[in-house]
């Protein structure tokens, strides 16, 4: 019998672990992916979609268009994983594992905080993005929150990224002095592991008259007034919003989880369980939750993996490094060369943004959409 790989999650890294063990095993292996949605789209298309930069059909990648020896990716939902036996339950059935990777990304718990509603007021899933960019040509005066509600949360950048893009937004329409931005960031900087790309997003952040509020957590949203987590009350006509993050319910339920995350090891990526590894946001690696960390992630644990089939011990390690882009508005987009496990504190080299980044970051996105969807 074939060794049986079962990967929970088609996303960032359940497409790069799929695709790499594929290319190195082939048809020897049986993989089964599962996911629950019909399609991929890359996170950052959401910032996109949100000022009508891009429309959600043109940015869905098909998982039919996903083909890849010895893969065989099946639609259905997790509804329960038990690590000891490596059986996954979903709406159709059971799966058993001789290794089993759980990549169900991050999750978002509205009931953490009041007055945040899915679809409505956030700009995190692909619902509020597409919701939240019919209701921005009706704001044309008053006060705009891009406000994040607990750390840690998925793209440290986007919410920055996210108030630079209103601004040019607002100021297309002429409407930019009627407006005012606030940005609340439960962080010690916009990108604490490169204190020259925050100084770069703070100094960007002065120039176009956004404020910047630090270490503060969004509570509440009440009717037009958005409560932080000192007390502080702040007018708001429009908000945007990042709810809490925290690994999908299914996985909470293993027991796998402490503080709303996966434990692993972040080098080898195993859980405690043997032949059970977790990668992606849902896993607490101590490198951001962003796809690039994940694709990384994933790559190492297909070599560790593709060790263990072979019977070999796997030296592969998950590198933590990886390039962060950063939309600055007006088409520029900086770079952030992050490394969280090479030195003994994280590094993050900037590079101002430019539009020959931009170019890089979409050249980046075009790489893996053929890598994973042959398009
Ligand atoms: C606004 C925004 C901007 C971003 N910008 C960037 C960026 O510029 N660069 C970057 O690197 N990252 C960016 N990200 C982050 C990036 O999207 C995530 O970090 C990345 O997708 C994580 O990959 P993952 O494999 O862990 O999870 P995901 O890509 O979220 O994949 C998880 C998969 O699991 C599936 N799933 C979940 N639950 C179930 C279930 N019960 N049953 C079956 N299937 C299930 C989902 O359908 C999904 O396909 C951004 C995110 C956002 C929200």
């Amino acid at each position: 019998m074939k060794p049986r790989v079962v990967i929970l999650g088609a996303g960032f890294g359940g497409l790069e672990l799929s695709t790499a063990l594929s290319e190195a095993l082939g048809t020897s292996i049986d993989i089964t992916l599962i996911d629950q949605a019909d399609h991929f789209i890359f996170g950052f298309a959401k910032l996109d979609m949100l000022f009508g930069r891009t429309t959600e059909d043109a940015e869905r990648l098909p998982y039919s268009a996903f083909t890849k020896p010895g893969v065989r990716l099946v639609r259905e939902t997790v509804t329960a994983i038990d690590p000891e036996t490596r059986r996954v339950t979903t709406n159709a059935g059971t799966h058993d594992a001789d290794y089993l990777v759980i990549a169900l990304g991050a999750d978002y718990d509205v009931s953490a905080t009041p007055g945040i509603t899915l679809g409505e007021n956030e700009f995190y899933t692909v619902a509020g993005a597409m919701h939240l960019r019919d209701v921005l040509p009706r704001f044309k005066a008053g006060h705009a929150v891009i406000g994040v509600c607990h750390a840690p949360f998925k793209c440290p950048p986007a919410p920055s990224e996210c108030a630079l893009m209103l601004h040019d937004y607002l100021q297309d329409r002429g409407v930019r002095d009627a407006c005012t931005i606030t940005l609340v960031l439960p962080l010690s900087a916009p990108v604490p592991p490169s204190p020259d790309t925050s100084k770069a997003l703070v100094a960007a952040f002065e120039e176009r008259g956004i404020k910047l509020i630090l270490t503060r957590k969004v509570t509440a949203v009440r009717g037009k007034t958005v409560i932080l987590d000192d007390n502080t009350e702040l007018p708001c006509d429009l908000f945007l919003g990042v709810p809490r993050n925290r690994a999908p319910d299914v996985v909470v339920a293993t027991g796998m989880t402490q503080d709303g995350w996966v434990t692993i090891d972040p080098r080898t990526l195993e859980t405690k369980f043997p032949n059970v590894w977790a990668v992606g946001d849902l896993a607490n690696t101590g490198a951001p939750k962003a796809g690039v960390f994940a694709e990384k992630a994933a790559a190492a644990l297909a070599k560790r993996i593709v060790s263990r089939v072979q019977g070999e011990e796997p030296t592969a390690k998950n590198p933590g490094a990886g390039i962060c882009y950063i939309e600055f508005g007006k088409g520029l987009v900086a770079r952030v060369d992050a490394d969280f496990f090479s030195g003994p504190a994280p590094t993050g080299i900037y590079t101002a943004p430019s539009a020959e980044v931009a170019a890089f970051k979409q050249s980046w996105s075009a790489a893996l959409s053929k890598r994973w969807f042959s398009r």
